[in-house]
């Protein structure tokens, strides 16, 4: 068995490059700001950076550190800020780094405007707020932003708006006709499309997509797993079978005694609890997969560790290795399906991965 405790995250560079591949040929037309905030949704964010550094058109995410960042490695893509500047500090950053900043408020653009020099050119992402009313401006605070942005001397600007309904029945063209309304006589660059929309409505590229989820092989949608699109899971959540119970009919398993067993059963303890980032909220039942075989989960999932049924898996004992999610040794396990089984999407299982779990990259040997 490991020495350590059994649990590692793999993440799989290649499948991040591959599924960057399948955004971009979905958005033929489009260049792409490969999403990088959350960590790269959990992966890391050099991790994914790497991954994607000879073909990512660019790269957009929230903290301006982290900008400052990909630049010290040697990063010169464009790198945009999805929330823009928050202080004083990131203007300056804009401007030293040539940074891309998203304004959605006039005191962005001011504070930008003050510490612009002469020289250099502002690159900046008027977000729009065309229904999802989170960030930017509307028919009510447009002209001041225009009248703030004329204040720039050398100005490279783009409008950017963000999808709420892209994943689902009420899709994206109610947003896109108040973009078309607000957005008036402009006939510069675009930056429409997420994960979704990049996937299932074309009308809502524009010239830059923004791919999140898709990058890291997560499906945007609640109905359509990302095989299906032809997307590679890049992270695999593994551990190993630490303990073995047989138990007897009416024993009750976990905290709670949440799952009373209705007859003689054999059961394994996992390496892996909420603490380590797997949803507390995964009830029985949360797909798990032990040596080669699908399985479930038992009872309330507690800090350091779950309960599985081994009952159909004679083969498995103590070391066996498990599957939490992705495409693991013990079997593949679709991320949105433990999401779907604890009520959250595979964004949030990704993004909530502990920084107690050791993380393996998987490079391949080509
Ligand atoms: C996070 C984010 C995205 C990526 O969304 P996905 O659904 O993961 O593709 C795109 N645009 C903005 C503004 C974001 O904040």
């Amino acid at each position: 068995m490991n020495v350590s405790r059994p649990i590692r995250a793999r993440i799989f560079p290649a499948a991040i490059q591959h599924n960057y591949r399948v955004a971009k040929a979905k958005a033929p037309d489009s260049r792409a700001w490969a999403v990088i905030k959350a960590d790269a949704y959990g992966h890391g964010q050099m991790r994914a950076a790497e991954a994607l550094r000879s073909e990512a058109d660019g790269f957009a995410l929230l903290e301006c550190e982290n900008a400052v960042a990909l630049r010290a490695a040697g990063f010169r893509h464009p790198i945009l800020l999805l929330e823009g500047i928050f202080s004083e500090a990131d203007a300056r950053q804009v401007v030293a780094h040539d940074l891309h900043a998203a304004v959605h408020c006039v005191e962005q653009i001011d504070m930008l405007a003050a510490h612009c020099t002469a020289e250099h050119t502002l690159n900046l992402h008027l977000k729009i707020n065309s229904g999802m009313n989170r960030l930017g401006f509307d028919e009510r605070t447009l002209p001041q932003a225009w009248a703030s942005l004329e204040k720039i001397p050398s100005l490279n600007l783009s409008l950017m708006t963000h999808f709420a309904n892209a994943d689902d029945a009420l899709g994206v063209n109610w947003q896109l006709a108040r973009f078309r309304l607000l957005a008036g006589v402009w006939r510069g660059p675009v930056s429409l499309g997420n994960s979704a929309a990049i996937l299932r409505h074309p009308e809502g590229h524009g010239d830059w997509v923004r791919p999140g989820i898709i990058l890291y092989g997560g499906s945007p949608f609640a109905d359509t797993l990302a095989d299906k699109f032809g997307l590679q899971a890049a992270m695999a959540l593994e551990s190993r079978i630490i303990a073995v119970q047989q138990i007897a009919p009416g024993e009750r398993v976990g905290y709670g005694g949440l799952f009373v067993a209705e007859q003689a059963m054999r059961i394994g303890i996992v390496a892996c609890g909420y603490a380590d980032g797997y949803p507390r909220s995964a009830p029985t039942g949360t797909p798990i997969a032990v040596a080669g075989r699908m399985s479930r989960t038992l009872g309330r999932v507690s800090m350091d560790m779950l309960a599985c049924d081994l009952s159909h898996i004679p083969e498995a004992g103590l070391g066996s290795p498990v599957t939490l999610w992705g495409p693991g040794e013990a079997g593949n396990v679709p991320a949105e399906a433990v999401a779907a089984a604890a009520g959250t999407i595979a964004y949030e299982l990704f993004c909530a991965l502990s920084p107690r779990v050791p993380v393996e990259t998987v490079s391949v040997a080509s």
